[in-house]
């Protein structure tokens, strides 16, 4: 019998079930797919003879493990991509052939994520999977989370911390589950426009930073009297940060020699492929890029102000049509990310570094939305969901592309307020 725990969850976890076969966006291609040790070890005692040599030609085991539980080996992928346990109909062939439990953690485990916090498990769901980004961006509601006890099956355990142990004593870390539950409520507090949430929650966590620094003992005190009030009415969008989130993601997409390519022979697929390491797949996104790059006119060479007047109005009216109407998705989208990463400190135990990347995924997802307007006109909410999911799922899994964003950041000394403001 499976044991039961004590779990968080938000309420939405109980919606999902994976269609399998008849999803149109696969998660079994072009991924990396790993094999805990346990798993591994089951597939090479597997009785039946035909089904051993299958599943033993197209596994391996890896030269650098990192952890024994997730990645001890690998499956070969068909061409690069193709998980080639996949049946004709999209079906997995080892869980119809041998059962659920001879899947690895991390088959198991997609798209669910598990962290444990102090005696609690938290479990959440990853919007790189279309089916779950439907049924968490589209909840007009918001999202909410209850507690309770399941049972978990397989899976691997994404992030632990017990803010009890004396380790975490004096850390930043002592404070995660206050000081995220304040930044939560920020961010769903629908009095204040979504921008404005953000600059807010920029505000609080600054404050925090200090009194972190110089007031340890009196953090509790602080975040429980927080008061959101204190903040409000500080935050004025300045138009011309349009401009500079523009030149920011072209330069992301020119640091990474994309236009540099656009010159030369490559396809347009080959583009896309340079911008996200060669681990790209997903059709919809690798149309949805040229479309963004067309949208702006980046293949035109011409210098960002010639076309100023058009990105402007191109935000304005996505601004009210899109970023404003449909807020809740954005708002969803963001509150699912900070439960599942143990914001603020997603990136590191610096909280500012897990806020400035939260926003620029956030003003990622603005520009990429902007761009496919500029190309088509228009831009539906079916649409909106799918370019979340997909830009998701291409930035997300690339094991370098935000780390390296950071990185771009603190060495031109962008982590900071200032540079934080722009990206809203
Ligand atoms: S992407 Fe989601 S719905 Fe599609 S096969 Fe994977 S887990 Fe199932």
């Amino acid at each position: 019998m499976e044991e039961h725990i004590k779990i968080i969850y938000p309420t939405y976890v109980n919606e999902f079930k994976c269609v399998g076969g008849n999803c149109e966006d696969n998660c079994c291609n072009s991924w990396n797919i790993h094999i805990d040790k346990i798993t591994f070890k089951q597939y090479e005692n597997v009785q039946d003879k035909k089904f051993h040599k299958l599943l033993n030609k197209n596994i391996f085991i890896k030269d650098k493990c990192k952890n024994d539980n997730i990645d001890y080996g690998q499956i070969k992928l068909k061409n690069g991509k193709n998980c080639p346990f996949l049946s004709k109909n999209k079906y997995c062939v080892i869980q119809s052939k041998l059962g659920k439990e001879y899947l690895s953690n991390v088959c198991a485990n997609y798209p669910r994520v598990v962290n444990k916090v102090n005696d609690y498990y938290e479990m959440s769901l990853d919007v790189s999977c279309i089916e779950v980004a439907r049924i968490i961006l589209l909840k007009e509601e918001g999202i909410e989370f209850e507690e309770g006890e399941k049972a978990l099956g397989k899976y691997t355990l994404s992030m632990k911390i017990d803010t009890n142990d004396k380790m975490f004593d004096y850390t930043n870390f002592k404070y995660i589950k206050e000081i995220r539950e304040i930044s939560i409520n920020i961010i769903k507090n629908r009095n204040y426009e979504l921008s404005e949430r953000l600059y807010m929650l920029g505000s609080f966590l600054e404050i925090t930073r200090k009194e972190l620094c110089y007031n340890y003992n009196e953090v509790i005190e602080f975040v429980n009297t927080y008061n959101i009030k204190s903040f409000s009415g500080e935050f004025k969008r300045d138009k011309t940060n349009y401009m500079l989130q523009v030149s920011f993601y072209k330069k992301m997409l020119d640091k990474l020699n994309v236009f540099e390519n656009c010159n030369s022979n490559l396809s347009k697929f080959n583009i896309i492929k340079v911008i996200l390491g060669n681990n790209c797949n997903s059709n919809y996104f690798i149309s949805s890029i040229e479309k963004v790059i067309s949208g702006f006119r980046f293949n035109e060479h011409k210098s960002l102000m010639e076309n100023s007047e058009l990105y402007l109005n191109a935000y304005d009216i996505c601004e009210e049509n899109i970023f404003g109407k449909y807020s809740y998705i954005f708002e969803n989208y963001l509150v699912n990310h900070m439960f599942k990463e143990l914001f603020p400190f997603s990136e590191s135990d610096v909280i500012f570094d897990s806020y400035i990347m939260m926003l620029v995924r956030f003003s990622y997802i603005r520009f990429y939305l902007v761009g496919q307007y500029l190309y088509n006109g228009e831009i539906s909410k079916e649409n909106i969901i799918r370019s979340i999911q997909s830009l998701t799922k291409e930035i997300e899994h690339d094991e370098t592309y935000l780390k390296d964003i950071l990185k771009f950041l603190k060495e031109n000394e962008l982590d900071n307020k200032r540079f934080a403001r722009i990206l809203l």
